[in-house]
């Protein structure tokens, strides 16, 4: 199906599945800490922290970083530091960057006071057309529909929507879908229904037999539930190894931040390499941090840990070393106290690392 006509029936019996959703979301939504209080900018926060992080993760997080930044005002001023120490335990650090960076552009742009219009928003540094979305029609209850990870499986099962999800033109197609079954009366609600459906029913193995769109749902009505939506092959995890350095002085220890580098661009590490077979050109590293490597004063600890980072499996490594030295003009380096490193290397290795050294 790729065009959107309807005959009079059907149309009346997606209205009357609306409303039936409306109903199942108001009855069955969850008690998120997210849904207290709400106002644009806790809707703006806790839906960057939803993207690519799980909703488990999120729960003490978003609450620690709304009770320290309650307002657009305190997160423009905060430094960038102190917003990535809150946002540990999340990962893609660049997302706190953005709000931050964000939050100084509301206030600078539109008087501190977050727009509801859709142009305006996709203007705000970090925010894009989901959470320009997300955004106006939860905190403004505008008439827009949003397309996360779950409501594209619903949408593509509803509709039965055969072709790959993932491209732009099929990202297109399931936005139409997606604006052409939007509960205009009640945008805001029908948006979280469809998240809430998609997380909690609709999910990898659909539980049809309770779902409040069974009715008029195609996929279900061909048994092609299971089988939509449709996905390109899922790329290869890269294997590699990143090596850590703790390069010791006076008891404080060097940390980085490699600005052309492929990992944490955005936030301060102990110097690495990335060691792999076949390794891309983006991957490699500069000169500098090579010869520091090749010291014969370089001790390697014997253990080492996994770890995850999209399509990597990575095995991370530390070696320590005391040394002086100048460093490449195209980074920025400080020096933190060793029992300190934790809160400076604002990852969740930063523990695997501390492990490793204890070990
Ligand atoms: S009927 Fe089944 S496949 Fe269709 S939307 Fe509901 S849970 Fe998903």
């Amino acid at each position: 199906m790729s065009k959107l006509e309807f005959t009079d029936k059907k149309k009346s019996l997606l209205e009357d599945s609306k409303k039936k959703l409306l109903l199942w979301f108001l009855k069955n939504k969850r008690n998120l800490p997210f849904r207290k209080n709400r106002n644009p900018y806790t809707v703006w926060v806790s839906e960057v922290m939803l993207q690519q992080t799980r909703m488990n993760t999120i729960f003490p997080l978003y609450q620690n970083f709304i009770n320290r930044f309650p307002n657009i005002k305190i997160l423009s001023e905060t430094t960038e530091e102190e917003v990535l120490s809150f946002w540990k335990g999340l990962g893609y650090y660049s997302r706190a960057l953005n709000l931050k960076k964000g939050a100084k552009y509301v206030i600078d742009h539109f008087s501190g006071e977050i727009p509801s219009e859709l142009e305006k928003l996709i203007q705000i540094p970090g925010i894009g057309a989901y959470t320009a979305r997300a955004i106006s029609s939860i905190a403004f209850h505008k008439p827009y529909a949003v397309l996360d990870g779950n409501v594209k499986r619903v949408i593509s099962r509803l509709f039965l929507f055969e072709e790959i999800v993932g491209t732009a033109k099929s990202e297109k197609k399931l936005q139409g879908f997606a604006d052409e079954f939007l509960n205009t009366k009640f945008p805001g609600d029908h948006n979280e229904a469809m998240m809430e459906l998609g997380s909690s029913i609709c999910n990898k193995v659909p539980n049809c037999e309770i779902c409040p769109l069974s009715s008029v749902c195609i996929a279900r009505k061909y048994f092609k539930e299971k089988k939509i939506p449709i996905f390109q092959n899922k790329r290869k995890k890269i294997p590699i190894e990143l090596h850590f350095l703790l390069l010791k002085k006076n008891e404080k220890a060097l940390m980085v931040k490699y600005r052309n580098r492929r990992f944490f661009k955005t936030i301060f590490t102990p110097p690495f390499v990335i060691i792999g077979e076949k390794l891309p050109a983006e991957y490699r590293n500069e000169k500098w941090i090579e010869e520091i490597f090749l010291s014969k004063k370089r001790i390697e600890y014997p253990s080492f840990r996994s770890h995850s980072i999209t399509h990597h499996n990575i095995k991370l490594k530390v070696s320590k070393i005391e040394y002086d030295m100048g460093y490449d003009n195209d980074c920025e380096v400080k020096w933190c106290k060793l029992n300190q490193l934790e809160q400076n290397f604002h990852s969740s290795i930063a523990s695997k690392l501390m492990k490793i050294i204890s070990d």
